[in-house]
């Protein structure tokens, strides 16, 4: 499932956020078949070429991608020791993926932390050495079959190095997530692992005005996280944004001088960082962006819609986006000749607007 893990110390502002994204409800207005769980906030990935494209269509709704966040119990320091993160814990951070680490950085003397002070990079490294040590058992239970099937041939000795490197990377107090370009991870071999240190991490700061005023603290924070994104947020002021409508909520972010709010923040980032992209569908009844994958094909894309859309694929008819508005209509984006006839190759690009034809 395309959700993102949220995990951080207790007292961090975890619930606060995620109250945010489950009461974050246009999903449930738009979406009326989905299924949210209880443990499953949503935000829209904001997307300013769906009101534009409903406007050449006359769209009656905007359905905007959906990004899940799956609220994961927290790490307290230590878990590692005796028995480990709890089962179900790993369970429900295995199948995210990507992390979302929330770390304090308002200050609050009516809220405890649970070390005593405010310390982000200490708070970053205890979550990240109970996800250390989890892999660590992980690839050390590996080894010995791993070893034993290299020396029967069964497998490329170029996959042992490749996860002995890993573990080197892992005893050094790094995840893999931010050592995979510096140290050349070969991160095809590791796959099979399902290590939790090689998702993509994401950085939600919740951070009090002070901070998110302050650049050149969110720069030095920011440092301390690349390769991974960091955003910035206060995730009590997020709680109260979703109780307002769109006018209210936007003048209470201009007051707090920004632009965006943070869960549309997150929303993009966390998007980013999944390696995902939209293409889009537009009609009388919906303009509508659909999540892919960087690098999906076109039959691909129409399975999102419909696995019979991608098992009797034919063509898709594409335009794209900018070729769209510049023209003011499908009829004269055809006259342009910019409405291509796209087959089974077919790479998408962010933004295509797509009409599939399909067997049935
Ligand atoms: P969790 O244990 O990580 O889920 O943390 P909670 O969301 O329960 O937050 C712990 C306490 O911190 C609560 O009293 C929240 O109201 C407070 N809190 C959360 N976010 C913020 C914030 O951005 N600023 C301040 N001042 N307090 C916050």
């Amino acid at each position: 499932a395309l959700t993102i893990g949220i995990v951080g110390l207790p007292n961090v502002g975890k619930s606060t956020l995620f109250n945010a994204l489950t009461r974050n409800q246009v999903l449930a207005a738009n979406y009326p078949f989905a299924t949210i769980e209880p443990n499953v906030g949503v935000v829209n990935l904001p997307d300013p070429r769906l009101a534009k494209l409903a406007e050449i269509f006359g769209s009656q709704k905007l359905l905007p991608a959906p990004v899940s966040f799956v609220d994961i119990a927290g790490i307290v320091k230590g878990a590692s020791e005796g028995e480990g993160l709890g089962n179900k814990f790993l369970a429900n951070i295995r199948e995210a993926e990507a992390i979302a680490q929330v770390v304090r950085v308002f200050d609050d003397p009516d809220v405890i932390h649970v070390d005593g002070k405010v310390d982000p990079r200490s708070d970053m490294e205890t979550i990240n050495t109970e996800l250390i040590l989890a892999d660590l058992q992980t690839i050390e239970n590996a080894i010995p079959r791993i070893e034993k099937e290299v020396k029967i041939k069964k497998r490329d000795a170029a996959e042992l190095a490749a996860i002995k490197a890993a573990q080197v990377v892992l005893e050094r107090g790094d995840t893999i997530f931010s050592s995979i370009k510096s140290d050349k991870l070969e991160m095809g071999h590791l796959k099979e692992l399902g290590l939790l240190t090689a998702k993509p991490f994401i950085y939600v700061f919740n951070a009090d005005e002070g901070i998110l005023g302050d650049t050149a603290k969110q720069d030095e924070l920011r440092a301390m996280v690349a390769p991974a994104d960091a955003v910035f947020l206060d995730a009590k002021l997020e709680s109260d944004l979703v109780e307002l409508d769109e006018e209210e909520a936007r003048e209470m972010l201009e007051m707090n001088g920004q632009s965006e709010s943070g869960l549309d923040q997150l929303a993009r980032v966390g998007f980013h960082t999944l390696g995902l992209q939209t293409y889009l569908t537009a009609g009388p009844k919906e303009t509508r962006a659909w999540t892919i994958r960087q690098g999906d094909t076109a039959p691909q894309a129409a399975g999102v819609i419909h696995s019979d859309f991608q098992r009797g694929f034919i063509k898709a008819e594409v335009v794209s986006f900018d070729d769209l508005i510049d023209a003011g209509s499908m009829a004269e984006a055809k006259s342009r000749g910019k409405v291509r006839i796209e087959g089974k190759e077919y790479v998408m690009a962010d933004g295509d607007v797509v009409e599939f034809r399909f067997n049935v």
